[in-house]
């Protein structure tokens, strides 16, 4: 027998180490941790520890500048988590935010049917049978016909536990941005075409969460809700649509510095696309676990305005300042996640040379700009010198502090988080005020003045 692995198989091998590997790093150095893990972890969820939180929110202010700061049409919004029940009905999300579940008669396993690999197929609510499954837990063939399962996660308000008091997590941030869209009009200048920008967290009680923070029942999401005149023919709004498509990319090659060859662009084909979306790309990257859907980008029509106008029998039109025509608003949605964000990040960044490994993180996103040591952890007129420089650093620069072990572990410490520069007070830094400065992705070391430290890391993040 031919012991030997094919091409694609160590392709496959290799993709699954990479997943252990990163799984294993975010533990060790403080990424992201098993959730309650004293008592024994709760399946799927996730901490992200001291230095995880950096990561993501670094991810997050990049997006906020990059899609609100800097442009003049995006205003932010950051709604509550529990909104109004009438919110989900009027959404579609009570009546066909849900997913297919097959009951097993035997053990009452239940589990999701083989069509939902199609990860399309749900918007549509794709009718399925329980034909050829298989109990995955007893192999049973006798199954109950699949049934929908809501992914909404239910709970209640005040103490009585009645239905009158029944209320939602939201499953996505956007419904929010339409609820209030009235309230942003009447107390802003923004003018169609606008957009309005949130993040926040997302609950969905996924029936097959999994691949680390991939698919979780909690995450976070980042949402534009893109607000433009109805479109006189399609040209206008595949226009609009175009300049967000060419933006997410923006975003993911540019800013986040992912590898292009990682990324594709799925046109969503018209059988597998929410009824509400007349065009819909799936922008996917390739996971160590298939390629998958990083973002979407929907047109939604005027779908979302015109329920909520109706359900909540309130004014939802737009009002042209200059002809005083009155519209329902059709809006563009690039719908980015947070935590799919921060694992392509990772997965992207990793690198392995030698015995060195490193996260090769873009500066704007790396947790810490610099870490700053005294070379030796038992003089004290090193410390003092080092500590000084880390704390005038650290007026303008996220730095991070370290005099454990010896400096060979420190720099395997600071590359594993992705610290871009360590910065080292030695001896000769007390004769001429110099120090060493040593480069995460090349690992050479310069001298440079103290004098000169600060403005000399911002120049080489900034680049
Ligand atoms: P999928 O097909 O993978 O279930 P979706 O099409 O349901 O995703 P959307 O409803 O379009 O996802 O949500 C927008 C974005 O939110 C996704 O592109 C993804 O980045 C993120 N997202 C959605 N569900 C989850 C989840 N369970 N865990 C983490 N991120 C998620």
């Amino acid at each position: 027998m031919d012991l030997r692995l094919r091409g694609d198989d160590r392709n496959k091998m290799d993709k699954q180490n990479l997943l252990e590997k990163i799984v294993a790093l975010c533990k060790r150095r403080g990424f992201i941790y098993p959730g309650s893990e004293i008592y024994g972890g709760l399946s799927n969820s996730w901490d992200y520890g001291p230095v995880g939180v950096e990561l993501k929110n670094n991810i997050k202010q990049l997006w906020w500048k990059k899609f609100v700061q800097l442009r003049e049409d995006i205003v932010g919004l950051d709604a509550a988590l529990i909104m109004n029940p009438k919110v989900w009905e009027a959404s579609g999300h009570l009546a066909n935010f849900s997913d297919p579940l097959i009951e097993c008669k035997k053990c009452h396993t239940r589990f999701r049917p083989i069509i939902d690999l199609n990860p399309h197929a749900k918007a549509q609510g794709v009718k399925v049978s329980a034909e050829g499954h298989k109990c995955p837990n007893c192999n049973s063939t006798e199954l109950m016909e699949p049934k929908q399962f809501n992914l909404m996660f239910k709970t209640f308000i005040g103490p009585a536990e009645e239905s009158a008091n029944i209320a939602y997590f939201r499953p996505e941030t956007a419904q929010a941005i339409f609820a209030d869209f009235k309230n942003i009009l009447d107390t802003t200048r923004v003018r169609i075409p606008f957009g309005v920008a949130q993040i926040g967290k997302a609950f969905r009680n996924e029936i097959t969460p999994g691949n680390f923070i991939f698919r979780m029942r909690e995450f976070e999401q980042m949402e534009i809700e893109y607000f433009i005149a109805p479109p006189k023919d399609d040209k206008e709004w595949q226009s609009a649509f175009e300049k967000w498509r060419v933006g997410v990319l923006s975003w993911i090659l540019d800013d986040l510095g992912i590898d292009k060859s990682k990324i594709h662009e799925d046109e969503v084909p018209d059988e597998d696309r929410a009824h509400y979306s007349k065009r819909t790309i799936d922008f996917m990257y390739e996971f160590p676990f298939g390629k998958e859907e990083l973002y979407g980008l929907a047109y939604r029509t005027d779908f979302d305005l015109k329920n909520h106008g109706n359900s909540s029998g309130k004014n939802l039109k737009y009002r042209d300042p200059e002809s005083g025509e009155e519209y329902w608003p059709h809006v563009i949605e690039p719908s980015f996640g947070v935590d799919r964000t921060f694992l392509a990040v990772l997965l992207d960044s990793y690198t392995e040379e030698g015995n060195r490994v490193y996260l090769k993180l873009h500066p704007k996103l790396a947790p810490y700009k610099a870490a700053v040591f005294p070379l030796l952890a038992n003089k004290p007129e090193l410390i003092d010198l080092a500590k000084k420089i880390y704390i005038d650093l650290k007026q303008n620069l996220h730095v991070c502090w370290d005099e454990r072990g010896n400096i060979g572990k420190r720099y395997a410490a600071q590359d594993e988080i992705g610290t871009p520069y360590c910065v080292t007070a030695d001896f000769q830094s007390l004769e001429d005020s110099t120090v060493t400065v040593r480069d995460r992705d090349s690992a050479k070391q310069i001298r440079v003045k103290i004098s000169e430290l600060q403005n000399y890391i911002l120049d080489q993040i900034s680049k």
